[in-house]
């Protein structure tokens, strides 16, 4: 089999990176493969199917012209700096073009020890492999950029954690692997050419238009502020939580990246954090504006050098682009919100109304993905049939007192019903992957190595804009005895 590798991540200096081959595992299966997306990126679906294709996802074979190497970065931890984390489990395969001349990532997750491991195995374990494979799919369709899932392979050994567990191996694909870490990799140490040579690479393969820039650093600088910004603010919009945003879990070409602790909102509550390792709520749901915020002004320091050799202008230069981020992100996230009550945000009371409904489900506890996809179902011009999400309501009054300024506002924009709820569904799915869902599909596939239920899950949430009543069981809210209120790192 062929794959034709374009490794330019390999072809930058040898500081970047360290060379290392997956370690063979003793009885590989595979659980998924994405066949949809290895088309997409050019590669061979029989081949990937087949005994020989198992063999190169397990590690048990290099192909021809890949260059697996285990990139090097630093990264904040929440809040605290580390020089020297990198890829201690995970290898970058490779590099492809895909079918839209994009260049994509080819990254294999547990693939054995690197010396970036840090007295960590290099393994993984099933329940995280399946978790990031639903997770990266299911944020795709719901049109947020991520990197993607392409397989996930049993290892058929077994890896240690709290208790013996089946060990997985992920297959990614993204548009790449640079962090705010990897910046500070270099920053941190001084080198400076080698931070150049970064900047550089970052531009050519992300921003190519930058290359002409007065100040390319500068602009590189800008451009991420505001794909961080768009990328927060459509999180945001559909409930995700993160879980750990650290430096270096935050991709410098705006896609989602390291699907750890990750959650979705179920009932609405701004602070709700799920990560068993955020003691504090540092990533809370509502948190992740500022922290993106403080994690980009960390990427700034970085570039301080690049910008200007006048450190003082270099300061002033960076300052004014990161003051723009709490205006870019409203920007972003203000036309998303209003969206999801059928208004514009053009006009400054649709989004008093829209954080006034949020306000309201908090208080009555009202689940944040049913409320907005039901307020579709709802008359725009008479409140008299309102109970699809008056139910959801602990006290459904205080929706009542917020539908009548809602139809008000609705009145005006004189909207069409059948046009309004295309509109409102079109933004508002009816299908998240929510915890307890993912924590079912997870336990099944840790437990009894059954990945039915991984397979029914993915294909609903494939379509998450779609009603889909034959799976209303998956569109629920838990009940109080499945809700998942701690989520894990679990590596
Ligand atoms: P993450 O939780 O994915 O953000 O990982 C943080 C750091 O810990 C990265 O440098 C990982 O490569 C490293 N790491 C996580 N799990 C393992 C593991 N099982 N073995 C070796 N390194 C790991
Ligand atoms: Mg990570």
């Amino acid at each position: 089999m062929n794959i034709a590798f374009d490794n330019s991540y390999a072809r930058l200096p040898p500081a970047f990176y360290q060379r290392q081959s997956p370690d063979p595992v003793g009885a590989p299966s595979l659980i998924v493969l994405n066949h949809e997306l290895a088309a997409a990126l050019g590669l061979d679906v029989e081949f990937l199917s087949s005994a020989d294709g198992l063999n190169w996802l397990a590690g048990n074979r290099v192909l021809a012209g890949s260059e697996p190497l285990a990139m090097a970065y630093a990264g904040h931890q929440f809040g605290h700096f580390v020089p020297q984390l990198g890829d201690g489990r995970a290898l970058l395969v490779g590099e492809v073009i895909d079918g839209n001349g994009q260049r994509r990532d080819l990254h294999m997750k547990g693939s054995g020890p690197t010396p970036f491991s840090r007295g960590g195995d290099g393994r993984a374990s099933i329940g995280p492999v399946v978790r990031e494979y639903l997770a990266s799919e299911a944020m795709a369709a719901l049109g947020v950029p991520t990197t993607r899932a392409l397989a996930a392979v049993a290892t058929g050994e077994t890896v240690f954690r709290q208790q013996p567990e089946p060990g997985g191996i992920l297959w990614r694909a993204a548009a790449g692997h640079v962090r705010v870490g990897t910046f500070e990799y270099f920053a941190r140490r001084g080198q400076l050419e080698a931070l150049r040579a970064l900047a550089d690479h970052v531009i050519a393969r992300h921003y190519p238009d930058l290359a002409e820039a007065d100040n390319p650093a500068l602009a590189l600088f800008d451009v991420v502020i505001d794909r961080t910004a768009a990328l927060v603010a459509h999180w945001m919009s559909i409930g995700f939580i993160h879980g750990v945003m650290n430096t270096d879990n935050t991709s410098v070409a705006g896609e989602t990246i390291d699907y750890g602790p990750f959650g979705f909102l179920d009932s609405f509550d701004p602070n709700t954090c799920y990560s068993s390792i955020d003691r504090h709520g540092r990533y809370a749901w509502q948190r992740q504006p500022t922290i993106a915020h403080w994690n980009l002004a960390r990427l700034g320091e970085c570039l301080l050098p690049l910008i200007d050799d006048d450190p003082q202008r270099a300061l002033e230069h960076a300052n004014s682009k990161l003051e723009a981020f709490p205006r870019r992100y409203q920007n972003h996230f203000n036309p998303r919100l209003t969206a999801k009550i059928g208004l514009d945000a053009r006009t400054p009371e649709h989004i008093a109304l829209a954080l006034d409904l949020l306000e309201r489900m908090h208080r009555q506890q009202a689940d944040f993905t049913l409320t907005f996809r039901r307020l579709a179902e709802l008359d725009p011009r008479s409140g008299r049939d309102d109970a699809a999400v008056r139910e959801l309501f602990v006290d459904p009054d205080d929706f009542d007192a917020w539908a009548i300024e809602w139809r008000a506002r609705l009145a005006v924009e004189n909207r069409e019903r059948n046009q309004f709820r295309a509109a409102l569904q079109r933004v508002n799915p009816a299908f998240i992957l929510r915890n307890h869902l993912a924590q079912r599909v997870a336990d099944a596939a840790v437990e009894r190595l059954d990945f039915e239920p991984l397979h029914t899950l993915l294909a609903v949430l494939a379509r998450p804009y779609n009603d889909q009543p034959e799976h209303a069981e998956l569109a629920r809210p838990p009940r109080p005895e499945e809700r998942v209120t701690e989520t894990f790192c679990g590596t």
